[in-house]
């Protein structure tokens, strides 16, 4: 068994869509695309590479990975979709999630037809990964874990996915969405890739490179599931722009801006966490290892927010009388106004 008995079974033998001149090397003039030129804009007349070398080049070297272990993808959301369109064979396999978790999962499983199970999550969210290997089944041919995870900010340690993936080999894909892996100070699980052929990291530069806009994200795997995966990539998913602002953010001086901006949020994060702690109103606030926090309160903050002015994130966990907001950390402009707005619900409700 490998990796490759795990992908759909009509997906195996399929070859990627191939544009005429990545068949080629020594050409120069290039008329195979039906472009037009003469716009002005001769950067964007031609269609971008699939995979361009430079950008595939520096984000290796920053996630410390092989450019054959890496696939760029727009934003982490279409790796998501690739792998259960690769895996999933519609209404016969299924995901497994854990619960509260990004609710991309479920949404792209339920496209694909897949079927979801869900392990819940223990105390102060916890995820227990010897509940989600023993609620594995043969059905499971993704198990997606978030580290840190959106909306709790909770993280699972390398020892733990290792563990996971060993149970794993052979029997399902393990998914380990790292979005906000800049903000924590947890190790990354990238470098389980040369060990596990059945685990895949998912990265994106739209959190802690603050460029949400240019749609890109990485997949990283082992090389042959990297390979399976671009067959079903459309064959010029990267807008030209992004991959040139995607190669300026990972070139090694922006990268070190890009701590310097994260190192401000973790900052603010612990601000935060303390100054809202103290708030009557709120009732806990979560310990977080990304860029938010997650609050729990017996009122709804979240309207009480939104009169002044400030969007929130509702999330539905616990009961119906528990309130849980999560909340983006920002400039210390704005989370002063998120502090003074949340102030005026102990007025009101003393
Ligand atoms: N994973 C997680 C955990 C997220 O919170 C988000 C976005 N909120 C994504 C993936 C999607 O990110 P991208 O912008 O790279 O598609």
């Amino acid at each position: 068994m490998s990796i490759i008995d795990l992908i759909r079974q009509d997906l195996r033998d399929m070859r990627p869509y191939q544009s005429a001149r990545s068949l080629v090397n020594d050409a120069d003039l290039f008329l195979d695309a039906n472009e037009c030129q003469g716009n002005g804009k001769p950067e964007l007349c031609r269609y971008p590479k699939q995979q361009p070398e430079e950008l595939i080049k520096l984000a290796s070297q920053y996630y410390q990975c092989e450019t054959d272990q890496l696939l760029a993808t727009r934003g982490s959301d279409e790796g998501i979709d690739l792998l259960l369109r690769l895996f999933v064979q519609a209404y016969k396999d299924k995901i497994l999630i854990f619960k509260p978790t990004f609710g991309m999962y479920e949404v792209a499983a339920r496209i694909q037809g897949a079927g979801i199970d869900v392990v819940d999550t223990a105390p102060d969210f916890y995820v227990d990964i010897n509940r989600m290997r023993d609620a594995t089944t043969r059905e499971h041919k993704l198990v997606f874990l978030c580290s840190p995870n959106n909306p709790t900010g909770t993280t699972i340690p390398k020892k733990d996915i290792a563990l996971l993936c060993e149970a794993m080999l052979d029997k399902a894909i393990v998914v380990v969405d790292e979005a906000y892996q800049e903000f924590s100070d947890k190790e990354s699980a990238v470098s389980l890739v040369d060990t596990y052929d059945n685990l895949v990291v998912l990265r994106t530069l739209s959190k802690a490179f603050g460029l949400a806009g240019l749609r890109v994200g990485f997949m990283i795997a082992s090389s042959a599931l990297i390979n399976y995966a671009r067959v079903l990539l459309a064959p010029y998913p990267l807008p030209t722009p992004s991959i040139d602002n995607a190669i300026d953010a990972l070139s090694a001086c922006s990268i070190k801006d890009m701590h310097v901006r994260v190192d401000s949020v973790k900052e603010q994060r612990e601000l935060m966490y303390s100054t809202l702690s103290q708030l009557d109103c709120v009732e806990k606030v979560y310990q977080s290892a990304g860029n938010f926090l997650l609050l729990k309160s017996s009122l709804d903050l979240y309207t009480h927010l939104l009169r002044d002015g400030i969007v929130a994130r509702r999330q539905a966990i616990g009961s119906d009388d528990d309130n849980y907001l999560r909340i983006t950390i920002s400039t210390p402009e704005e989370n002063a106004r998120v502090v003074s707005s949340l102030a005026e619900v102990e007025v009101c409700y003393d």
